[in-house]
């Protein structure tokens, strides 16, 4: 039994009276301090947040409605630009940072009563997928404390797996919602490519980032995207999509036809994990729905696309942290340039400088061709092959990670290992389609995910899909 309510019956309770925003701020705080041993979280806004909840009882007492969120506590991913604390994306390079204002996402939460109590820790800059990371600790896995909760948004999931909130706030840009939700249990949503702002989000690999929810069910993580969803004139890639009431769940009632992703069943994945897989695509044959094979053909260069688009892109972004206007600056340095170096140099880690490394070399002039636009050129083939698969299907399945939660230490010698965690991942941020992670169950006592991917802008139906797929998958 979980310690909160659905999200929309504790808005209620708020809203009513029955319940306090203020309990409810107390509560997720004193359970965020019973768990501090996972080290899922990063730093509390607690004076801020207590603030606020009195604001809300207050508007509550003078009856005035508090909003569709009212009162209900929340823990944002810790690159997410947020008011009460600092916000440091896991690195040193922003550690003390201030933010001078808050993300659109959160303030679009804030606007329906939701309240931020805490930042979760991540990879830093979201770089990994694992929390290992991060340049303060790695957060412990719910399930099994020797092992990571999946990555970039390991705290984000861990927290939902322990139970400290209703709901958490994550970035994925290669599966960072989706793999951490896998390893924790828990529903992890990554919607279309630009329905929720970037505003106010430490930018990774801008043409794939997305904002998503993490929470313990689809209709939680429905209500909280439709609220954070819609265009917003501080990010010009935000789109409107005109179906997104996703908290109204209509039964589809027509025979869905579900493509079961071949690629996505090869070697490198778990046999234990396939047969969840082929298990629950059973359950939806079974249940009335078309489960066929489907061959993308050129998913098993997604991860090498990634590893090369992503670190061009976050070389880029992260030319910004130079030590001269915000973040980390060398104290001792003696020149402009010596500064630019060595504030760097001390700032960022391992995994940021490997990927501003390799981003750097991708982009420069003579393999330019060879590399960056190559990729370009494979990422619109997979695109148009996505494209092909959605004319014959509604939806596609497959395994949300590889394998089951893996142990603290396992690849963070190799680098390359740990990027082929991503493999069932990147190709939906890729191809800028939504896509969902669901608890599908345990394989060896550990929790595993399915993930279900769909049309761009059909968040509506996905999400509606996941849903059932959800109670299909619990009878
Ligand atoms: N694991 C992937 C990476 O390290 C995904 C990161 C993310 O989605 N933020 O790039």
């Amino acid at each position: 039994m979980s310690n909160w309510p659905k999200i929309q019956q504790l808005a209620k309770e708020v809203n009513s009276g029955k319940t306090s925003a203020a309990s409810l701020v107390a509560k997720s705080l004193a359970l965020i301090e019973q768990k501090k041993e996972f080290q899922a979280i990063i730093s509390t806004t607690s004076d801020r947040a207590r603030r606020r909840a009195e604001e809300i009882d207050n508007k509550v007492k003078k009856g005035q409605n508090a909003g569709r969120l009212a009162g209900v506590p929340f823990i944002a991913k810790d690159n997410f630009l947020a008011f009460g604390a600092e916000t440091t994306a896991a690195s040193n390079m922003l550690k003390g940072f201030d933010a001078p204002y808050q993300a659109t996402a959160i303030n679009k939460l804030e606007a329906e009563g939701a309240i931020c109590v805490a930042k979760a820790n991540l990879d830093a800059f979201a770089h990994g997928s694992s929390t290992e990371n991060s340049d303060f600790f790695t957060t412990l896995n719910p399930y099994d404390k020797s092992r990571v909760p999946g990555g970039s948004s390991g705290g984000s999931a861990a927290s939902i797996a322990l139970d400290v909130a209703p709901f958490s706030l994550g970035t994925d840009t290669g599966g960072s919602i989706r793999a951490p939700a896998s390893f924790c249990g828990v529903v992890g949503y990554k919607p279309t490519y630009g329905l929720v702002s970037r505003s106010g989000v430490v930018a990774m690999a801008s043409s794939t980032d997305c904002i998503g929810a993490l929470a313990n069910c689809v209709e939680d993580v429905a209500l909280v995207m439709e609220v954070m969803s819609g265009q917003d004139d501080l990010d010009s890639t935000t789109v409107e999509v005109k179906d997104n009431k996703f908290s109204d769940f209509k039964k589809p009632n027509k025979q869905i036809k579900i493509g079961l992703v071949k690629e996505y069943l090869a070697d490198g994945i778990n046999q234990k994990v396939k047969d969840r897989v082929l298990s629950i695509s059973e359950k939806i044959s079974n249940n009335g729905d078309i489960v066929k094979e489907i061959s993308l053909p050129s998913l098993p260069l997604a991860l090498a696309v990634y590893y090369i688009l992503c670190p061009a892109e976050v070389a880029s972004n992260l030319s910004r942290y130079d030590g001269q206007r915000y973040g980390f600056s060398d104290a001792n340095s003696k020149s402009l340039e010596e500064s630019y170096y060595n504030s760097r140099s001390k700032g960022f880690g391992n995994e940021a400088k490997r990927r501003i490394m390799i981003g750097t070399y991708v982009l420069s002039s003579g393999y330019y061709d060879a590399y960056y636009k190559k990729a370009q050129i494979v990422r619109t083939k997979m695109i148009n092959e996505f494209t092909e698969a959605f004319k014959k299907v509604d939806y596609l399945i497959g395994p949300a990670t590889p394998t089951t939660a893996f142990k603290i230490g396992e690849f963070t010698a190799d680098p390359l290992s740990m990027y082929l965690n991503d493999i069932v991942l990147v190709a939906a941020n890729l191809v800028g389609i939504p896509s969902i992670a669901i608890p599908a169950g345990k394989v060896d006592k550990l929790p595993i995910g399915v993930q279900l991917m769909a049309r761009q802008k059909e968040d509506h139906n996905l999400i509606n899909y996941a849903k059932y797929l959800e109670e299909l998958i619990n009878a």
